[in-house]
């Protein structure tokens, strides 16, 4: 074997990295370490690495890997003292990862030459995992001929370094050539190289390819197969679980019981990855909400009468909590998403649910008992219903069963811990996240959800970290079991040691005074290092929490969704309502700017008082501007509204979801007519959303009639990436700054300059504060967001020149992924 010699100036560095290498070359490798001074100092002794080049020199010669400065003096005086004709290489390559390359090739009876060739591509298995550009291509010739077998990666944290050498020391073994590649990846590599197959990035559930040729092909391949079939010495289901965010189905259990297949509680250290929905870090032990639909403790009876009469009093408290809820909701979010909680007081009512509880009471049972058994057989019978909808209405009335066990037990919400900690859930509710306990409930873990579900929304609106999407593992953490949640970077760590808590802590406290920081200079503007004010201001939701906005630091309201307005209205709001909905929450901006937009509803958020036709698609369907333009009295009534604010405040109309100039033109016409029919001649910019596709890459077509755009990320990341906002399943799809949505938003902005108009983003990319810096980067002068959410936004982009951003965003523009992308950003963050 080729002989390895390490060379450092710290002594116990040098031990260390021999100590990794032998995890991977075995026991026999012939490896030394030759670090720091006799006398234990730190420095690089020529004798002490000759005589170890000595120690493990063969007719195969020796690799020589040196930390840095003069050890690399100290080898190659060391070499000149040694026997003429000795074979040695000094390498360059990466202290660590050449030497753990180096001894796996040794280890498989690679050549001096391969040997060195293996440690200087190390390198590449770091650049391959972390996505650096043009990092980690290591491309082997291969010619098509040879025996073939697909080999599924089965354990689960794939074909990581430990893995790797297992297959590099396999492929060492057999008189074959073998290669790998990854179905729809990179590749081929050979076998035998560990950095070659470290780049190809294989994880759990993706397929390799081998291809073996030679006089021992067959057997290299069925032992291949073997070892994959052990999960590559890791079993398939052992190890730390590392779950993706690959969602179950909606049919499982209810928020906080259990699902119906126990999962094994994951170990201490283990690592469950989630869709980030919340920055922040949360450190605590595990809780769940107090009120689970579970049976409730065995309570006698004290008569009928008695028993009918406390369930009637708890679901009038029911009642009242909920219309609280409602209106935190649509003040904090919108008024759709307060929505969910008509459909709560409806169940409350339900005569079916009543009745069943009804008779159970005259049946002899207590009242929480009763409501109980009524609550959970209305869901289950749901649940089992061949309709999406009812089964998510099945939550619902989960939700409703709580809130009324909450009040029998004599409390106000169901939705609270009673201790500190992380609330786990199965999915987080808005109905839950309204009533949350901001002084206990640290961070929440769901296993369901998405970033731009309304739970996540309000998340972001309380400003508790939140990672959702996690899988069912997350349920099965016990009561108590401290966990590490990271917001920003969507994972949970099960029960960390003591150190990582410690440091957890440290940094949570380090995000607690940046927090404060932020907060205490939220007023001001928001100027990069270089000189650029950037616009930062508020998504409202509600005829409240204008004023609240100001006190978070918006400098205007970006966008205000006035389907509040609208729904869960038998009859359309009049013109005068309108108008002084919107002049209310003008006056309480105090002459800062208010862009209002104009209805945005359709199949998908229905209202009551403009029946329309369902449809098989309603994300696809008539919705925004396309619906408004099919009812012109609507958008009439509307624009004169707007119209009679903006005389005398600083007002700006958009419309949503314009997908061409057509609709453009017939939307500006509209104002034009309602400018007649008003009288009101005041200038007031007329811009447009961009959320469809479309609409980006025509941006300079639509600039030359429009006065400005706000890009709404959330729908312009579903339509570009062909996948639904609520839907958790294609989660991974909408989370974070996705490149190609970046390079829409990039369009956007070119477009836009053509004719000399500023963009603005209004979706919820806008408030991380590291996608705004990426926004900013691309030319993006307006950023508007979740109210709490401003301070911090305007921080981060206080603490960089518009230059790095720039520099920053064109690179994201190139990343592989989201994660990638963000990361460019976050990296100038301080
Ligand atoms: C968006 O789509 O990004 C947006 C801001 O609009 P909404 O979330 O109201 O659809
Ligand atoms: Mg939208």
């Amino acid at each position: 074997m080729v002989g390895i010699v390490v060379v450092s100036h710290s002594a116990s560095l040098a031990e260390g990295v021999v100590e990794l290498a032998r995890q991977m070359g075995g026991e026999e490798l012939p490896i030394e370490a030759a670090g720091g001074l006799e006398d234990g100092t730190i420095g690089t002794d020529v004798e002490r690495v000759r005589a170890a080049i000595e120690r493990v020199m063969s007719d195969e010669g020796v690799l020589v890997l040196m930390d840095l400065g003069s050890a690399l003096l100290s080898a190659e005086m060391a070499v000149e003292f040694l026997e003429p004709g000795a074979e040695v290489v000094l390498s360059e390559a990466p202290f660590v990862e050449g030497a753990v390359a180096a001894a796996v090739a040794a280890r498989g009876g690679m050549s001096l030459q391969e040997v060195q060739d293996e440690a200087r591509r190390a390198i590449g298995m770091k650049e391959a995992q972390l996505g650096v550009e043009g990092g980690g291509e290591v491309q082997e010739p291969v010619s098509e001929d040879g025996l073939q077998a697909r080999i599924p990666v089965l354990n689960e944290i794939g074909l990581h370094a430990r893995p790797a050498a297992l297959v590099a020391e396999l492929a060492g073994r057999f008189d074959a050539d073998l290669r790998l590649s990854k179905t729809g990846g990179a590749g081929p590599v050979s076998a035998r190289s560990l950095t070659g197959l470290m780049t190809l990035v294989a994880r759990k559930g993706d397929e390799l390819v081998a291809i073996a040729s030679g006089p021992q092909a067959t057997a290299a391949l069925a032992a291949l197969e073997e070892l994959a079939r052990e999960g590559f010495g890791e079993g398939v289901a052992t190890g730390p679980v590392v779950v993706r965010p690959v969602a179950a189905s909606r049919a499982v259990a209810p928020s906080g019981a259990h699902p119906e297949q126990p999962i094994a509680a994951p170990e201490a250290g283990s690592l469950l990855r989630g869709i980030a929905a919340s920055t922040g870090i949360a450190l605590g032990p595990v809780r769940r909400f107090g009120e689970q639909l579970d049976a409730p403790a065995a309570r006698a009876s004290e008569g009928a009468e008695v028993e009918r009469q406390r369930l009637e009093a708890a679901r009038g408290a029911a009642r009242s909590a909920i219309e609280r809820d409602r209106e935190t909701v649509a003040q904090r979010t919108s008024a759709s998403d307060a929505a969910i909680f008509t459909a709560h007081v409806a169940l409350l009512d339900d005569e079916a649910l009543v009745d069943a509880a009804t008779a159970r009471i005259d049946a002899g049972d207590a009242a929480e008992m009763a409501w109980y058994q009524a609550t959970e057989q209305t869901a289950e019978a749901w649940r089992a219903l061949d309709d999406e909808l009812m089964r998510e209405r099945a939550t619902d009335v989960e939700d409703v069963g709580r809130r009324v066990l909450a009040a029998l037990a004599g409390r106000e919400s169901s939705a609270s811990i009673r201790e500190e900690g992380v609330l786990v859930v199965s999915e987080l509710t808005p109905a839950d996240a309204a009533g949350l306990n901001t002084d206990l409930v640290r961070g929440i873990a769901a296993a369901r959800g998405t970033a731009t579900a309304h739970a996540a929304i309000l998340a972001r609106a309380l400003g508790i970290p939140a990672v959702v999407g996690l899988g069912d593992a997350v349920l099965a953490i016990a009561d108590g079991t401290s966990v590490l949640l990271d917001g920003g970077e969507g994972t949970v760590l099960v029960a960390p040691d003591e150190e990582v808590a410690e440091r957890a802590g440290r940094a949570r406290m380090l995000a607690l005074e940046r927090r404060e920081r932020a907060l205490s200079r939220a007023a001001e503007p928001a100027v990069t290092r270089d000189g650029v004010t950037i616009e930062v201001a508020a998504n409202l939701g509600g005829a409240g929490g204008a004023a609240e906005a100001v006190q978070y630091g918006a400098d205007g309201v970006g966008l205000l969704r006035t389907e509040f307005l609208f729904l869960e209205r038998a009859e359309m709001p009049s013109e005068d309502e309108q108008t002084e909905t919107i002049a209310q929450i003008a006056d309480a901006l105090d002459g800062r700017p208010l862009i209002v937009r104009t209805l945005d509803v359709g199949a998908d958020k229905p209202l009551a008082a403009l029946p329309m036709a369902p449809e098989q698609n309603p994300f696809l369907g008539t919705r925004g501007i396309r619906l408004s333009l099919r009812h012109p009295d609507l958008l009439a009534t509307q624009l004169r509204a707007i119209l009679r604010v903006a005389a005398d405040h600083p007002l700006k109309v958009m419309f949503p979801m314009v997908a061409t100039a057509a609709e453009l033109d017939a939307a500006r016409a509209a104002v034009v007519q309602a400018r007649t029919a008003t009288g009101v001649q005041t200038p007031m910019e007329v811009g447009i959303m961009i959320e469809v596709p479309a609409a980006a890459l025509q941006a300079d077509l639509l600039a030359a009639s429009a006065d400005f755009f706000s890009i709404g990320t959330n729908d312009l990341t579903q339509y570009a990436m062909a996948a639904e906002r609520g839907n958790e399943q294609v989660g991974d799809l909408l989370a974070g700054p996705q490149p190609a949505v970046l390079r829409l938003v990039a369009a956007t902005v070119a477009g836009a300059a053509a004719h000399g108009r500023w963009v603005g983003v209004c979706g919820e990319l806008a408030g991380d504060p590291a996608a705004a810096v990426l926004l900013a980067g691309l030319g993006v002068r307006e950023l508007s967001m979740a109210p709490p959410l401003i301070a911090e936004v305007k921080q981060a982009l206080r603490s960089v020149s518009l230059a790095d951003a720039a520099a920053a965003a064109q690179r994201a523009l190139d990343a592989r992924d989201a994660t990638q992308a963000r990361r460019y950003a976050a990296d100038l963050l301080p």
